[in-house]
């Protein structure tokens, strides 16, 4: 069976943790091979769970974050032209 997008969500942090049957890991690499999207969720799952995996190792610059932060809300900014949000 060809697993579609949804499934491969679903496992994918399981899958970053390596905590998925052998098989299952072979069925989400081979869907990653052809889907760009869940290649970039899962690069993009596998960053943030560097940064909130373990807070006890949280060892980042001061003001990384900051200016993390202050780049996404930019890049958000821009992307998004709703009229209202919340
Ligand atoms: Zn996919």
């Amino acid at each position: 069976m060809e697993l579609n997008c949804k499934h491969v969500w679903a496992y994918i942090s399981d899958y970053i943790d390596d905590s998925v049957p052998p098989e299952l890991r072979e069925e989400i690499e081979r869907h990653l091979e052809h889907c760009e999207i869940c290649s970039a969720i899962l690069d993009s799952t596998r960053n943030i769970l560097v940064l909130t995996g373990d807070d006890r190792t949280f060892e980042l610059p001061v003001g990384y974050s900051e200016r993390l932060h202050e780049r996404l809300a930019r890049e958000l900014a821009d992307e998004t032209n709703a009229p209202t949000t919340g």
